[in-house]
């Protein structure tokens, strides 16, 4: 049998490496921005058709290529990096590979115009398919201007699989934030079918933070600064305050260079611990300066990861800057550990009996029971309760409508439906055990205890809800309906509120904008990565509209899915999530009473939307038990 092994050409060669280095445009804007900055640029702009699947051109004004090298930079491992394995330890510069070009130009038809200073003219160079098919000289600039036109024409699969042109946006845009935050010294324009997306002059590490983020973060960075041995730390962390459940805003940087690290992220995850739930991200922005023999970042050519000696001196010296960071700025003090765990019931809201009116309270309401439902306005005993003990503060923010509505479930199996997907091992209310008890004056007590749970003797023993998640529940059903319906009219605002958002967040509202306007929001683009908002949702008083579209828009964030119908779900969860009432929002008798009510007219009162508990009962039996 005649020998099989041969070698494969090239251009087959190049396109295998171009599947881990050149997986989707933003890839592609990653390396030739990476090139404009280690050829010494000081403005690099970034020009995309269709989100890089029509082209993707970087100028820069760095050092060019002489003819000879302008051909050398798309063979693999051409690099002028690198000359040895001993360089390996001592890199400084963002690509050292000398990959990416010719894994580009394997995928991709690639012109390039290039210029050294020295040189009168420039050279130009058309490669495609891993060949070099027109090179001339021409008059151009000095530096290099990179034109990637057709991705992955010869691979039609992999051009099939590209997402969606906001989807591959998104990305570019991660990866554009990575190379422009890393680099605040260096100008970085993006811009998409026309439309500036960022302009970042030359500035200071704050200001590119805020050109970037919009000028909302200003306020909440506080800076890092901490010079040990083995390492130097630099930058910004944020006020607890500015946490968040999504992550987006955490950033590590190795001698210039992005990097993911789970290990050092638990260091910051514990320098906050206490200041922040176990669900929430701090965001920082961090700059370490090490030795660059301490660190191996020659693992992958995509990932991010790089590994340090003595990982766990560096986990400590970055919990010992960050906490001091947060001390500093008297972060810690302010916050008062104590009310933490401290029972603190609120006082039962013992109801007045109004004499005159006399009151009307249906003894015999059950709320399970469409046919004794009875409205708000019938309610004499709502009157007299009103007036007693309100709240004040957050009041306004509440809904006031929790008025009995009269599609109450007609049967009880409503309430068992969807429950499928309940955690293991919770305790399921079934509708006898959630009958409400009145006392012998025929009046039902709700405590609210912590600021968290209402409290409530039912049939069956002590009911207790948490009140945020349940008028989540509540949110989530009414949204959810909205947006299958009509649009709902929303509630116009006098003074429309501006919305300023990073340019990233003004892309993903622009995605879900039908949504939002069939929610009840109206919102107008106004300058430059910024919406007036016109109106909110009917539910949602207009001075919260703000404050909701940015916690929306965290939450939304990240959880993007396929489907329409799930998007939409998914955008009424984040809606309810960020409109529902927050703890410690004190409730009175008639908001309790209320709640529960629109509560258990909800289709699956049992859990939110995405699984949490919101009801619990501590029967009856137990109770017994404790006293035998
Ligand atoms: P690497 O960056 O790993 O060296 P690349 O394939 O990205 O590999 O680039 C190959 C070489 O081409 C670089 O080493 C550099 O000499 C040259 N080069 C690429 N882009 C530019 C640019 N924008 N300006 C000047 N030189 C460049
Ligand atoms: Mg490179």
């Amino acid at each position: 049998m005649a020998d099989v092994i041969q070698l494969l050409p090239d251009s087959v060669a190049n396109q295998i490496a171009a599947g881990e280095v050149v997986q989707r445009p933003a890839s592609v804007v990653k390396e030739l921005m990476e090139n404009a900055i280690d050829a010494g640029a000081t403005k690099v702009q970034v020009i995309l058709k269709n989100a890089g699947k029509g082209f993707i051109q970087v100028i820069d004004d760095g050092k060019g290529m002489s003819p000879r090298d302008s051909r050398m930079a798309f063979e693999r491992h051409a690099t002028s990096k690198i000359s040895s394995a001993q360089d390996l330890f001592n890199i400084r510069t963002m690509g050292f590979r000398g990959e990416a070009l010719a894994s580009i130009a394997s995928v991709a038809e690639v012109e390039l115009r290039t210029r050294r200073e020295e040189d009168e003219l420039g050279t130009y160079l058309f490669v495609a398919d891993s060949e070099l098919k027109n090179q001339e000289s021409i008059s151009c600039s000095r530096g290099t201007n990179m034109l990637v036109k057709n991705l992955f024409y010869t691979i039609p699969a992999r051009r099939k699989f590209l997402k969606s042109d906001n989807t591959e946006l998104r990305n570019i845009t991660t990866e554009f934030l990575r190379v422009a935050l890393a680099t605040p010294e260096v100008t970085f324009t993006l811009a998409n079918n026309g439309n500036e997306i960022f302009n970042l002059p030359a500035s200071g590490l704050r200001q590119r933070i805020v050109n970037a983020f919009g000028k909302n973060i200003n306020s909440k960075l506080l800076s890092v600064n901490c010079e040990t041995g083995i390492i130097t730390i630099n930058g910004f962390i944020c006020v607890p305050q500015h946490a968040r459940k999504t992550y987006g805003e955490q950033y590590f940087f190795v001698n210039n260079r992005f990097m993911k690290h789970n290990f050092f992220h638990k260091a910051l995850t514990e320098a906050y611990s206490g200041l922040i739930s176990a669900d929430m991200i701090p965001s920082y922005f961090l700059y370490f300066t090490v030795d660059p023999s301490i660190i191996d970042v020659n693992i992958h050519p995509t990932k991010t990861e790089i590994k340090f000696q003595d990982e766990s001196a560096i986990f400590q010296i970055i919990l010992a800057c960050v906490k001091e960071a947060l001390g500093k700025f008297n972060v810690i003090p302010t916050i008062d550990f104590d009310t933490e765990d401290k029972v603190d019931f609120v006082a039962p809201d013992v109801p007045v009996i109004p004499k005159v009116p006399k009151v009307s309270y249906n003894p015999n309401y059950n709320p399970f029971n469409y046919s004794t439902s009875i409205s708000k306005e019938d309610s004499d005993f709502e009157q007299g309760e009103r007036s007693h003990g309100n709240s004040g503060g957050n009041s306004s923010q509440r809904n006031h409508d929790y008025h009995r509505k009269e599609q109450v479930p007609a049967n009880w199996d409503a309430l068992f439906a969807g429950l499928e997907d309940k955690p293991e091992e919770v305790q399921t209310v079934i509708p006898e055990m959630a009958e409400k008890q009145e006392d012998h004056q025929g009046v039902i007590s709700f405590v609210q205890m912590k600021g968290r749970y209402i409290v409530t003797p039912v049939h069956s023993g002590l009911m207790f809800i948490d009140q945020k998640r349940a008028h989540e529940r509540i949110l989530f059903e009414r949204y959810k309906e909205t947006l299958s319906h009509q649009p709902a009219g929303g509630q116009k605002s006098l003074f429309p509120e501006t919305l300023e958002l990073s340019a990233e967040d003004f892309m993903l509202v622009k995605d879900i904008l039908d949504d939002l306007m069939l929610l009840g929001f109206e919102l107008g683009e106004f300058g430059k990565n910024c919406y007036a908002i016109y109106s909110t949702p009917p539910d949602l008083s207009t001075s919260r509209g703000k404050e909701v579209l940015l916690n929306l828009i965290e939450h939304y964030k990240n959880t993007e899915g396929s489907i329409r119908d799930k998007m939409r779900e998914r955008i009424a969860l984040s809606l309810a999530k960020a409109a529902a009432m927050d703890y410690n929002t004190v409730l009175d008798r008639q908001e309790m009473s209320d709640l529960f009510d629109n509560l258990f007219t909800c289709q699956h009162p049992n859990y939110t939307a995405d699984g949490k508990t919101i009801i619990h009962i501590l029967k009856n039996e137990d109770v017994t038990q404790w006293f035998k």
